[in-house]
């Protein structure tokens, strides 16, 4: 097939809006390969995830949650099987390239909110920014955007380490944004905050469903049970997922 014709049927399938954007294929990953003490800690995923769609990731703590996004995340390679991202298959990356995706295409947002105490709030937002190029006009500009985006505007000069819980989040959601990615990781967002903070945690993550954006959000507070905006609960258990 010329590629052309592929570039056409690919485009024709895009106009109608939804198409996988993350496909899991046959996923393992083993801790300790090679060792006695080996660890299965996800077993033959399959699993895909529409574009612009909020999935929920819930399971107990150790059902592999985190691994399965740090796999999705280019951030640990698996032992076997492959993730494509936009028809790109990621699992095999080599890590400059891993880098190179993930400022480009991913943003996380973790429980600890990984934050540079002694910087601004401008100036951590910033950061992922750096490797990309822009020039400081446009670095401004996309780091304005993604504070106000994130309700944390008004602390934009103040230091991190002065923030509450709740502003420390608002602020690493700005970060994980900046760089206006496609997918959208968060590792048990709210499992710092309190129940305020929470659900303003869950208005922002609807603006970023608004925006198309693609969600996964590894979590088991029930405050992500029954939102209206939420595509799929997927659970996970021991490794395996149970729909
Ligand atoms: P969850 O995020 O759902 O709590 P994790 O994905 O962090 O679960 O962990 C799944 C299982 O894999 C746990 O039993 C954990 O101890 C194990 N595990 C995670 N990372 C490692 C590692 N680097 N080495 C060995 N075992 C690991
Ligand atoms: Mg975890």
């Amino acid at each position: 097939k010329c590629c052309f014709n592929y570039c056409l049927e690919v485009s024709n399938y895009r106009s109608n809006g939804k198409y996988e954007m993350i496909k899991i294929i046959n996923l393992n990953k083993i801790f300790h390969e090679n060792t006695k003490k080996e660890f299965h800690a996800l077993k033959n995923i399959n699993l895909e995830i529409k574009n612009s769609s909020c999935v929920i990731l819930k399971g107990i703590s150790g059902s592999g949650k985190s691994t399965l996004l740090s796999l999705i995340g280019t951030l640990q390679k698996p032992t076997s099987g492959d993730i494509k991202i936009d028809e790109e298959s990621i699992a095999k990356l080599p890590d400059l390239h891993a880098s190179n995706f993930r400022a480009k295409n991913l943003g996380f947002i973790f429980q600890a909110y990984n934050l540079f105490n002694e910087l601004s709030v401008k100036d951590n937002i910033s950061i992922p920014l750096i490797p990309l190029g822009f020039s400081q006009k446009d670095i401004d500009e996309k780091v304005s955007e993604a504070l106000k985006l994130s309700n944390i505007f008004h602390k934009k000069d103040e230091l991190v380490f002065n923030l509450s819980g709740g502003e420390k989040q608002r602020c690493a959601i700005a970060r994980a944004i900046v760089n206006n990615p496609e997918i959208i990781l968060c590792d048990e967002p709210t499992a710092n905050l309190d129940l305020n903070n929470s659900i303003r945690f869950v208005e922002i993550l609807k603006d970023l469903k608004n925006l198309n954006k693609t969600i996964i959000v590894a979590s088991h507070d029930p405050i992500f049970d029954d939102l209206d905006f939420v595509d799929k609960i997927i659970h996970i258990k021991n490794g395996i997922i149970c729909e």
